[in-house]
């Protein structure tokens, strides 16, 4: 390798667009010494490098030029070229593995897509400030670094959305303040509760670290920093058959008593804050609050046979996500507006200020049509939406559970989600529109809907239509195991959920004057 360890230093810093005085803030080393070790003039001590690989998120050993690999798990994400064109389902199965596994809470999955974006051109807005659009342009903006809005206008006359929103967030538990706590005079667990509906079994037994954010003290007021301690930090241990011997007729789990991670003997005791605090790259001390979550650390793998199947932690939604993510890079039509919008808070009903119930897309929407000077009571009948959530695919061990005839198989192609009570947004028109531009480039589709005495579940379209009220679709990728810690797909639905999202960005779909809709294609 022929760069110095200075310019190494130097460009990771770039690459995470901090300044030198930012960055020497932040792991409380001097301005004057950061400048010195970027200038090749010194090298820093064991614990200083490491606290800079962590804040730039890069591998010490790409520091110290050991290798080329810049190694932290993100960069995958952000080195991301696009899967648009791509027709190898292993490779983007591969991509989306690893996605998902730097993208251990909404926070990094948020971060992680804003870095590609900026990669690919997009332009950063911040919603406390003024707009200025323009036609043909790239943009994105986020809401308490857990949603993000990413939209291109169109080079014509941009006369309606072509929305596509997903989740960020899945079922996990969550830490609560003061965490630590000694049991049996001897072991160290964590507090922690339940985000979410999970199958609490699944996260027993497996390693489990710890990912989230902290809100630090800084000279002039508050800043929060991302945190992964990404090394096997934590066990929620069974209790053994001999101790329980009817656990297979059927256990309940109680959050209280059962499900509370194991970090260590008593030496543990007060040693979490420091390791999160250099995680963070921030002091200790500085730390006035936390938002960290539990994580799986298993391994996500490519399986069955020709490698049909993927399975890892948060596919639903972060499938549904990366597609989107993916998608939004694609040509818009030039009288249209693309837009993907990813939301925090699904999995626990999504009435926060940056879930799909707050104003955040209908805001959004109003501030784009407002700066190209168009009237959003006239955009919005001409709009449509796709909202992508997982769904459930039949279970090879109880197809029963299904409703017969609309009962979807992974790497059958996207899913339609119907429901009698709206508890999906689908109707007949927004079903017909969306087959036909899956159609339009081979995407094959399925249809879901609950058995007649099941409720199922709930999902982003039709709390999203409610805030901003265009013809909407929900759809989603067949999958098994929905909220286990575990999760399986099918190989070949993220290429075909990729290229439907572009398909639908290079439509133009107006109305007609018997009311009906014509649907162009064209970029
Ligand atoms: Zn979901």
């Amino acid at each position: 390798m022929s760069s110095t360890f200075g310019e190494r230093l130097r460009r990771a810093r770039k690459r995470r667009g901090m300044s030198q005085i930012d960055a020497a803030e932040a792991i409380g080393l001097s301005n004057k010494s950061l400048s010195r070790y970027e200038k090749d003039d010194g090298t820093p001590n064991p614990e200083t490098l490491m606290r800079l690989s962590r804040l730039y998120d890069v591998s010490s050993e790409y520091l110290l030029g050991l290798t080329s690999d810049m190694g932290r798990s993100s960069d995958n994400a952000q080195e991301d070229e696009n899967l648009i064109a791509m027709t190898d389902n292993r490779e983007s199965a591969e991509r989306l593995l690893s996605f998902i596994s730097s993208s251990p809470t909404m926070f990094h999955a948020v971060e992680n897509i804003s870095r590609t974006l900026l990669n690919a051109g997009f332009t950063q807005l911040n919603e406390w400030e003024n707009w200025k659009i323009e036609k043909g342009g790239s943009y994105f903006v986020t809401r308490n670094g857990s949603s993000i809005i990413a939209f291109r206008v169109g080079s014509g006359d941009p006369q309606g959305f072509n929305i596509y929103s997903a989740h960020s967030d899945s079922p996990m538990f969550k830490l609560k303040p003061n965490a630590e706590m000694l049991t049996a005079e001897h072991y160290i667990r964590l507090n922690t509760e339940r985000y979410g509906g999970m199958i609490m079994p699944s996260w027993l037994d497996r390693p489990l670290s710890i990912a989230g954010r902290v809100a630090v003290s800084s000279r002039d007021g508050i800043k929060t920093a991302l945190v992964n301690l990404s090394e096997d930090t934590l066990v929620i241990p069974n209790v053994a058959i001999h101790l329980q011997k009817d656990i297979n007729d059927g256990k309940s789990y109680n959050p209280v008593s059962d499900t509370v991670p194991l970090y260590g003997s008593e030496k543990a005791k007060g040693k979490l804050m420091a390791k999160v605090a250099a995680a963070a790259g921030v002091k200790e001390k500085d730390i006035v609050s936390t938002e960290l979550c539990l994580y799986s650390k298993s391994e996500g793998a490519i399986w069955g046979e020709g490698g049909e199947y993927v399975s890892c932690p948060r596919l639903d939604d972060l499938q549904c996500a990366y597609a989107g993510a993916q998608a939004i890079r694609s040509d818009c039509h030039p009288d249209r507006i693309s837009l993907t919008a990813i939301f925090d808070n699904e999995e626990v009903g999504s009435g926060t200020k940056q879930g799909a119930r707050s104003d955040f897309l209908s805001s959004a929407a109003r501030r784009i049509a407002a700066a190209l000077g168009k009237d959003l009571s006239v955009i919005l009948p001409q709009s449509f939406a796709v909202s992508a959530d997982n769904a459930h695919a039949v279970h090879p061990n109880h197809p029963e559970l299904y409703d017969r005839g609309n009962a979807p198989f992974m790497n059958g192609g996207v899913v339609i989600k119907h429901s009698a009570r709206q508890s999906y947004a689908t109707d007949a028109v927004s079903a017909a529109i969306f087959s036909k531009i899956c159609s339009s480039v081979g995407v094959p589709v399925q249809n879901f809907a609950n058995r007649s005495d099941m409720p199922g579940g709930g999902t982003l379209g039709n709390i999203s239509t409610a805030q901003l009220s265009v013809s909407t679709v929900d759809v989603g990728l067949a999958q098994l195991a929905m909220h286990s810690a575990y999760e399986t797909a099918g190989t070949m639905d993220t290429l075909y959920l990729i290229r439907a999202a572009a398909e639908l960005f290079r439509t133009k779909i107006s109305r007609t004057p018997d009311g009906g809709f014509r649907l162009e294609t064209g970029a």
